[in-house]
C-alpha cells in the first residue's frame, strides 16, 4: 500500500508499546512531514542511546559509564539498598527526596507464567550485594501488583534465610494497587517510602 521506506517505518513504530497500526501510519506521516533536521535528530537520539548507555556494574540502572552516577555518589548511604523492577522507576523515588541509599535494578519481576524465572532477573546479584556485610536495609519497591509482590515475597524470604541480620522493608500501602510505580504521584510514593514496613 505505501512505498517499502514508509511501510518500514510504519512497522517500526508499531513495534513500540502502546502503539497501534493506526497510530504508527499518524507518526510516520508526521515525521514524514519533519524537517530532515528534526527527523535525524531523532534517529541520532535512538541511535546514540543504543550506543552509548548499558547497565551499571553494580545496581544495573542505566548507565553512560561502568557504574551510575547514584553509585559514583559517595553521599548517597551505601547501607540501605532499594529494589526496584526498572530503570524507569528510579526516577519517582528520586523525586520524592525520602529515599537517600542506592538502588538495585532488576529488570523486571518474577512470573513465571511469562517464563520470567529469578534466573531471568538480577536476583544473585541482589544477595551478592547484600552478604557483602555493608547493607543494614534492603527497601523492596517493586510494583504493587501481582508479579511485583509475588517478587517482593520472593526475595524477602530468600534474603531472611541468607542474611537475617539485614533488615528487609516493603513499600506501605496505599499506593494504587495493580499500577506501576512509575505512574505513583511523589506524595503518595513518599509516604510510602517513609512508612514503609517489615517483611
Ligand atoms: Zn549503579
Amino acid at each position: 500500500m505505501y512505498a517499502p521506506p514508509v511501510q518500514r517505518l510504519i512497522t517500526e513504530l508499531g513495534k513500540l508499546p502502546g502503539i497501534g497500526q493506526r497510530t504508527a501510519q499518524r507518526l510516520a506521516f508526521h515525521i514524514l512531514r519533519a524537517d530532515a533536521e528534526d527527523a535525524n535528530a531523532l534517529a541520532d537520539a535512538i541511535r546514540e542511546v543504543k550506543e552509548r548507555i548499558g547497565l551499571c556494574e553494580i545496581c544495573f540502572n542505566l548507565a553512560d559509564e561502568a557504574r551510575c552516577r547514584i553509585c559514583q555518589d559517595e553521599r548517597r548511604d551505601a547501607g540501605q539498598i532499594c529494589v526496584v523492577e526498572e530503570p524507569g522507576d528510579v526516577i519517582p523515588i528520586e523525586r520524592t527526596h525520602e529515599y537517600r541509599g542506592r538502588y538495585h535494578v532488576l529488570g523486571g519481576a518474577l512470573s513465571p507464567i511469562d517464563g520470567v524465572d529469578p534466573e531471568d532477573l538480577k536476583i544473585a546479584e541482589l544477595y551478592a550485594r547484600v552478604a557483602s556485610g555493608t547493607i543494614r536495609e534492603v527497601v523492596l519497591a517493586t510494583n504493587p501488583t501481582t508479579t511485583g509482590e509475588a517478587t517482593a515475597l520472593h526475595i524477602a524470604a530468600a534474603l531472611r534465610e541468607r542474611t537475617p541480620d539485614v533488615a528487609v522493608t516493603r513499600l506501605a500501602s496505599g499506593l494504587p494497587v495493580g499500577a506501576d510505580l512509575e505512574y505513583a504521584d511523589e506524595v503518595t510514593l513518599g509516604k510510602a517510602l517513609a512508612g514503609r514496613r517489615s517483611l
